[in-house]
């Protein structure tokens, strides 16, 4: 599987830290855990964290790259620590991904219809971040809107167009509030993501906003 859209440094950064609340942490883990590319950015970081604690810096200094004379240094240090860069190997689909990450069934999640061949299914919600699942037909037009904050969507089934860009099973959509889209499911294969959502969706058309009301994303 190529996953060609992934998670900014700065996400990646804080994933590495162990620093990011429950809902992007389970986006990035499902991630990174398919991605070598993302994979290889964690250890890295992982190995600057573990420099700049071993010179016992406690400043909030940028990443800088390591210096060849400390590696031996850094490799002990980084070993005392759980590496976060684990390879769960292929994507093993839908049911694989609920069964590892959301740690029920897929046969218990509660899908709420919303009409149009779009359903919606709550996960969770803390220090308002919203985790929830997204199931759409094939062809499903979106409505368009923008965020309140940050907003990471990984896509687990299926396909979908943004603009001209294609997101397919493992790629992660990273969009914040200057990002205003509206994605089109593509392909004969119904669409499935998890998005975890800082804040309220912000819609353009009246109709959205009343079906945002009763299902509260
Ligand atoms: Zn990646």
């Amino acid at each position: 599987m190529s996953v060609n859209h992934h998670p900014s440094e700065a996400w990646l950064m804080d994933y590495a830290l162990g620093n990011l609340p429950d809902a992007f942490e389970t986006i990035l883990t499902a991630h990174v855990g398919t991605c070598p590319s993302c994979r290889s950015d964690v250890a890295l970081d992982e190995r600057l964290g573990g420099e700049i604690l071993a010179r016992g810096n406690q400043t909030h200094a940028a990443p800088r790259p390591v210096d060849p004379d400390m590696l031996p240094e850094v490799d002990s240090f980084a070993d005392d620590l759980p590496s976060r860069a684990v390879d769960v190997g292929a994507n093993g689909g839908f049911d694989f991904f609920v069964r590892t990450y959301l740690k029920c069934s897929s046969d218990s999640l509660r899908w709420r219809r919303l009409g149009g061949g779009l359903q919606i299914c709550r996960l969770t919600e803390e220090d308002n971040i919203k985790m929830w699942l997204l199931k759409a037909r094939p062809g499903k037009v979106l409505p368009q809107h923008t965020h309140e904050g940050s907003e990471l969507t990984l896509v687990l089934k299926g396909a979908y167009f943004c603009g001209e860009d294609l997101f397919k099973a493992g790629d992660i959509e990273d969009a914040d509030e200057t990002t205003y889209h509206q994605p089109m499911v593509t392909g004969n294969d119904e669409c499935i993501c998890l998005a975890a959502t800082e804040g309220s969706l912000k819609f353009d058309s009246l109709v959205a906003r009343l079906a945002q009301k009763f299902v509260g994303i």
